[in-house]
């Protein structure tokens, strides 16, 4: 009764296993819904794939995570001064990103001595990070605190190997290098062909590629969201239904389907009638389109079919056409959905 990600279980731990073995030192990216699994569930995959390291978005994940992965945990959201008691959690196994001076001498004054932080430089896709100029301001304020390795986090577009090689440049000749063991980059959104291209052209750095969607989601084809028919109904044209009580612009069945907006169904740009020119051709096309409705996400007998009105909470309204056979209640329909902005009610693994 439930919106639900059916999971082909030894297809997507394959995949796991392969991207892990192809990216050693990798560092899973647990953050946000988890990508559609939850974050506890891709801790604790983690921790079977045995990486030693994972990366969150922000703080306030960090504690769920801690409890379910017994490796480090590497917040990629920089530090700042903590506002209204906000408690940063200095956990002995949480790596702080850092990017501004100002920050780190605060940190400094904040965290216990040895408090591990990665600095992170500003790439063009100017998030955030240290500006190259101000590395040796930074070098200076390190202070008691402990340097793990630098992080870069590429734009998806453009001229990325070779920024990241600047980048490798610059910070290597920095002072702050000097208080490196271990000389170690953590990059974001490389491509196989960039990392190992990296790889070549700087032999002596360590290369960690922290990666979520090409990981969790990389092979879509062990995933299958699936939502329950819940009830069907005849309805005539113009007879009137729903919440905004609309006339129906053709004969058919209703369609009641699990998913709504709790779920992030129907939170997409709609597809259908969009602007006034596509409006005015799907009216001269005719079609359903023309009457207002938008395309669901939800596919029954091969096709996409549409919203008889605006998703609800946690449910949807579908408007059949009379020549489709309607499913049977309980039966699962196919629902297309962007994973990093849907939860599901149910993951299960076959
Ligand atoms: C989210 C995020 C990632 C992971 O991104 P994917 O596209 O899911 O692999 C990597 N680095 C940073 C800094 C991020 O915020």
């Amino acid at each position: 009764m439930a919106l639900t990600l059916r999971v082909a279980g030894d297809r997507w731990r394959a995949h796991l296993r392969a991207v892990a073995d192809a990216h050693p030192g990798i560092v899973p990216v647990v953050k946000g819904n988890g990508y559609g699994f939850g974050k506890a569930s891709l801790a604790r995959r983690s921790a079977w794939l045995g990486a030693d390291t994972v990366a969150v978005g922000t703080y306030v994940e960090v504690a769920d995570v801690l409890q379910r992965f017994d490796g480090d945990v590497m917040v990629m959201t920089p530090w700042r001064p903590p506002v209204r008691g906000e408690q940063i959690p200095y956990d002995p196994r949480v790596v702080h990103t850092v990017g501004r001076t100002n920050d780190l001498l605060a940190m400094g004054e904040d965290a216990p001595a040895g408090t591990r932080v990665v600095a992170e430089g500003l790439t063009s896709m100017a998030r955030h990070g240290f500006d190259r100029h101000a590395l040796a301001d930074a070098a200076a304020a390190l202070g008691r605190l402990r340097l793990q390795g630098f992080a870069v986090h590429l734009p998806m577009a453009g001229g990325r190997l070779d920024e990241a090689e600047r980048w490798a440049a610059v910070l290597g000749a920095s002072k702050l290098a000097d208080r490196l063991e271990t000389p170690t980059l953590y990059v974001s959104h490389l491509t196989d062909t960039e990392l190992s291209g990296l790889g070549e052209r700087r032999p002596g750095l360590t290369i960690r590629p922290r990666i979520g969607t090409a990981l969790w989601l990389g092979d879509r084809g062990a995933l299958r969201p699936t939502a329950t028919v819940l009830d069907v109904h005849e309805v005539e044209r113009g007879e009137r239904v729903g919440y905004r009580q609309r006339a129906m612009p053709v004969a058919g069945h209703l369609v009641i389907v699990s998913g709504g907006t709790t779920h992030g169904i129907g939170l997409e740009a709609p597809t259908a009638a969009s602007s006034l020119r596509q409006r005015a051709t799907s009216i001269a096309k005719g079609g359903l389109e023309a009457a207002g409705l938008a395309l669901s996400p939800y596919t029954i007998g091969g096709k996409q079919r549409w919203f008889a009105e605006p998703p609800h909470m946690q449910a949807s309204m579908l408007l059949l056409p009379r020549s489709v056979p309607p499913p049977e209640v309980g039966a699962e329909v196919a629902v297309a959905v962007r994973f990093t902005t849907t939860t599901f009610d149910a993951v299960t693994l076959s």
